[in-house]
């Protein structure tokens, strides 16, 4: 007899499906359980930030209008603002739109992350003794907002690399503060020891 999922060999006292399969399955219906949410993390939008983030382009459009303006040339000058206004418009849109459709969710023993834009729909769960580090990574604006980018790593994983077996969320509103919880829910001190 072999094991209906993996295919290995079974011996004589197991059932249909193996010792590792059973184990598996066993934690599945474990995880399915958990449903005790202990922390929601999402992705902040804010005008403020959006204005910060795109400053240069913003910068560049309004110097462009002035020259235009100071030249007299005013049907030029109305197509650029009105070119601008549609292209941050559009990047603000895109912005928001991801940050609505970005979550994680925490419970005791596993986090879920969800992406929705467009036509991504991606979802995944994570076990928390699957995960082998949490780390935050800022840039100089984010820190004025007190913002950063929340980055869960799975095991067998270099930071940095991939987040093939993790996730990241970007622009998380006290993210340090985040950090900090995330670390007590996932006992990541427990790992690292
Ligand atoms: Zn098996």
């Amino acid at each position: 007899m072999r094991c209906s999922i993996c295919g290995a060999k079974l011996k004589k006292e197991e059932g249909d499906i193996c010792v590792n399969c059973y184990k598996e399955y066993q934690e599945e219906e474990e995880l399915k359980k958990d449903v005790n949410e202990q922390l929601r993390i999402k992705r902040k939008y804010s005008i403020s930030y959006e204005i910060l983030k795109y400053m240069e382009i913003i910068v560049i459009f309004l110097l462009t209008i002035v020259v235009l303006l100071l030249s007299g040339k005013i049907f030029e000058t109305v197509l650029l603002i009105g070119i601008s206004l549609i292209i941050l418009g559009f990047l603000f849109f895109i912005d928001k739109r991801i940050a609505i459709g970005t979550l994680a969710i925490f419970y005791e023993k596993k986090v879920t992350y969800t992406f929705k834009f467009l036509f991504f729909n991606v979802k995944k769960t994570i076990k928390y003794s699957d995960i082998s580090d949490v780390r935050v990574f800022q840039t100089h604006r984010q820190k004025k907002f007190g913002y950063g980018d929340l980055c869960i790593y799975g095991k067998g994983i270099i930071p940095g690399s991939s987040f093939i077996n993790g996730f990241q969320i970007k622009n998380i509103e006290n993210v340090l503060d985040a950090l900090v919880e995330v670390g007590k829910i996932v006992e990541l001190e427990k790992k690292q020891k």
